[in-house]
C-alpha cells in the first residue's frame, strides 16, 4: 500500500545547502546549454534539418536548445504511430501504468534542481517559481499515479437479482497534447501524464517557447521505462502542425492548455468529422482569465495588498490565476494603493539565475510589445501608473511590476487578458458593486476576496462565479489535489486538473451485463433503453 497522496514540499532557499544545490544545478544545466534536439516518433530520433531556437528571454542571445521542426507528413506520421502503439498500450494494467508514473516522480525528485534549472533559463523562473513548477509536475505523477488504481476498482452500480454488471473505465485512443510555456513542466507533464496513465498514447507537441523543458521530461519517460510509440515528441509551429493534430481522422481527443484564441480555434475544427473518423473528438480546452482580488472595506489591507502583489507579480504575472484586477472598496482605495505601491517597488527586477531575483523578463519580444501597448492603452483610457511602466528589451525582455490606478470597469485593461506585469485597481462602491465588476467578464478562473465579514464571505462563495475562489488569501498557488484547478465560462471546458474528476475526461465508462442463474423480470421485459 501507498502512503496517502501529499504535497511535495517545496525547497526552502534560505538554507545554505539548497541554495548551493541550485547554483551547482544552474552550472551543470548552463553547461548544457545550446544543444541540439529531433523530434521523437515511435521511439526514432528524427531531423528535419529546419530550426527553431527556444531563447533566454532575460538574455535574449543565449540559445538554450535547437529543435528540429516537424512537417505536415511527420505530424500526421506521429498520429498513425500513436494509433498503432494503442493496439497494446491499451491493453497494459492500471498497476503498470501507474508505477511508471511512480518511477517519473522518482527521477524527477533526483533531478528536482535540475529540471528548476532549464526552467530558470528557457522562460524565467526565479528559483521559487520553478521549484513550484517541479514540485507540481511530481505531484501530478504521484496524484495521478494513485487516481488510475482507484478509476481501476470495481465501481459501484445498483444490484439485481440474475445478473452480474459491470462497469470499466477504457481509454478513449490518440489525444493530441497541446500545453502552453507558463508551467512549462508542471501542466505540460499533468496533460501528459494523464493522458498515457489512463491507457492512451499522445502526441505530445510542446510550446516552441519551451521545447527543451519538455525534451527533458520526455527523456525522463523513456528513462523510467515507457515503451517506444506512447508519447511521441514533435516539435513545429502551433500554427503548422497543430491542425494536422487537431484535424486528424485518427485523433481521438485534444488535450490543450493555452489562450481562450487558440483554445477556440482547436474545439471549433475538432468538430468537424474527416474521412475515415469514427468518433465525436472530444475537446478539454483550459484557457486564459482575467483574475480579480476584491478588497472589502473590512478586509486585513496588509494582508490584502501581500496577496494581491504576490498573485499580480509572481512569475511576471504570467500565470492563467494571476490578479490582473484589484477591485478595492472606495472607503479604504487609498490606503491600499498606497500599500500596494510600496510592496511592489520592493520587487527585484533581474536575471532569475541570481538567487535574490524576484521578478524576470516576459517571455518573447511578441508578449514585450503587447504587454507595453497595453500599458499605453491603460494610460489612454484614463489609468494612472502609479509604479512601474517602464520596460527595457535590450538585453531580455523586462517590463517593471505596473500598477495602474482608476481604471474603469469595462476599460480595455480592465476586460483583456493582458499576461503580464500589469496591474488595473478599480474602485468600487461597496461590496455589491465589487461583484458585479469582477463578474463582469467573459472569464472565470481565478479570484480572491478579502473580508473580515462572514457573510460577505459567503455571498462570495455563492456569486462570485470563477472555478477557483480564494477567501482571504492570494489566487494563484493551487496545489494538486488540494485546490483542484480550473475555469468557467471562456476560461475552459470546466476540468480541474489536479483533482478526482479529472482521469474520467481521458477515459470512457463500458458497461457490460452478464445473466447468471435466475431471470430478472424487469430487464428481460426491457421496456427501458
Ligand atoms: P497559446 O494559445 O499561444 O499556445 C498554447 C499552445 O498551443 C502552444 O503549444 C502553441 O504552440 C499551440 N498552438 C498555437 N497555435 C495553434 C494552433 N493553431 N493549433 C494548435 N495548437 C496551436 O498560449 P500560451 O501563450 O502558450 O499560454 C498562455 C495562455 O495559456 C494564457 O492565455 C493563459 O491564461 C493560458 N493558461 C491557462 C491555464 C488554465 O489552466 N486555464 C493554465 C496555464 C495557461
Amino acid at each position: 500500500m501507498r502512503p496517502e497522496f501529499r504535497n511535495e514540499p517545496l525547497t526552502d532557499f534560505s538554507k545554505e545547502e539548497n541554495a548551493q544545490a541550485m547554483r551547482t544545478a544552474l552550472q551543470k544545466v548552463a553547461s548544457q546549454l545550446g544543444g541540439e534536439y529531433s523530434l521523437v516518433i515511435g521511439g526514432e530520433r528524427i531531423s528535419t534539418g529546419n530550426k527553431l531556437d527556444s531563447l533566454n528571454p532575460s538574455n535574449r542571445t543565449q540559445l538554450i536548445g535547437s529543435f528540429h521542426k516537424a512537417t505536415r507528413e511527420l505530424a500526421d506520421r506521429a498520429v498513425e504511430t500513436a494509433a498503432s502503439a494503442f493496439e497494446s498500450w491499451k491493453s497494459s494494467s492500471a498497476e503498470q501504468r501507474s508505477d511508471l508514473l511512480f518511477r517519473t516522480a522518482g527521477i524527477l525528485r533526483d533531478r528536482k534542481h535540475e529540471m528548476s534549472a532549464w526552467m530558470i533559463y528557457e522562460v524565467g523562473k526565479t528559483w521559487a517559481e520553478a521549484d513550484g513548477d517541479t514540485a507540481e509536475a511530481i505531484d501530478f505523477c504521484e496524484f495521478y499515479g494513485r487516481e488510475i488504481l482507484r478509476y481501476a476498482e470495481g465501481q459501484p452500480l445498483t444490484k439485481i437479482p440474475g445478473e452480474e454488471n459491470r462497469l470499466e473505465y477504457i481509454p478513449l485512443g490518440v489525444g493530441a497534447v497541446i500545453p502552453p510555456w507558463n508551467f512549462p513542466l508542471a501542466i505540460m507533464a499533468g496533460l501528459t501524464l494523464a493522458s498515457f496513465v489512463t491507457g492512451n498514447t499522445v502526441v505530445l507537441k510542446p510550446s516552441s517557447d519551451a521545447p527543451t523543458i519538455a525534451y527533458k521530461f520526455f527523456e525522463i519517460l523513456e528513462e523510467a521505462g515507457l515503451p517506444a510509440g506512447v508519447v511521441n515528441f514533435l516539435t513545429g509551429s502551433g500554427a503548422e502542425v497543430g491542425d494536422v493534430l487537431v484535424d486528424h481522422p485518427k485523433t481521438r481527443y485534444i488535450a490543450f492548455t493555452g489562450s481562450k484564441e487558440v483554445g477556440l480555434r482547436i474545439n471549433e475544427r475538432a468538430a468537424k468529422v474527416h474521412s475515415g473518423q469514427r468518433w465525436i473528438k472530444r475537446v478539454l480546452a483550459e484557457m486564459g482569465g482575467k483574475d480579480a482580488i476584491i478588497v472589502a472595506n473590512d478586509a486585513d489591507l496588509d494582508e490584502a495588498a501581500t496577496g494581491v502583489v504576490q498573485s499580480a507579480f509572481g512569475f511576471q504575472g504570467q500565470k492563467c490565476s494571476a490578479c490582473s484586477r484589484a477591485i478595492i472598496d472606495t472607503r479604504v482605495y487609498d490606503t491600499m494603493l498606497n500599500k500596494i505601491v510600496e510592496r511592489t517597488e520592493k520587487i527585484k527586477l533581474g536575471d532569475p539565475a541570481e538567487g535574490v531575483t524576484t521578478m524576470a523578463a516576459v517571455i518573447n519580444e511578441k508578449a514585450f510589445k503587447t504587454i507595453n501597448e497595453y500599458i499605453e492603452k491603460g494610460k489612454a483610457e484614463g489609468g494612472r501608473v502609479l509604479t512601474g511602466g517602464g520596460s527595457d528589451g535590450e538585453k531580455g525582455f523586462f517590463i517593471e511590476p505596473t500598477v495602474i490606478a482608476d481604471v474603469k470597469p469595462g476599460a480595455t485593461i480592465e476586460q483583456e487578458e493582458i499576461f503580464g506585469p500589469v496591474l488595473a485597481v478599480i474602485r468600487a462602491d461597496g461590496f455589491d458593486d465589487a461583484l458585479r465588476i469582477a463578474n463582469d467578464t467573459q472569464y472565470g478562473l481565478t479570484g480572491a476576496v478579502y473580508s473580515r465579514d462572514e457573510e460577505k464571505i459567503e455571498r462570495a462563495r455563492r456569486e462570485f462565479h470563477v472555478g477557483n475562489l480564494y477567501l482571504n488569501r492570494k489566487c494563484t498557488g493551487a496545489l494538486v489535489g488540494v485546490h483542484p484547478f480550473g475555469g468557467f465560462n471562456m476560461s475552459g471546458t470546466d476540468s480541474k486538473a489536479g483533482g478526482r474528476d479529472y482521469l474520467a475526461l481521458f477515459l470512457q465508462a463500458k458497461v457490460s451485463a452478464e445473466k447468471v442463474g435466475a431471470t430478472n423480470k424487469r430487464a428481460e421485459v426491457g421496456t427501458a433503453i
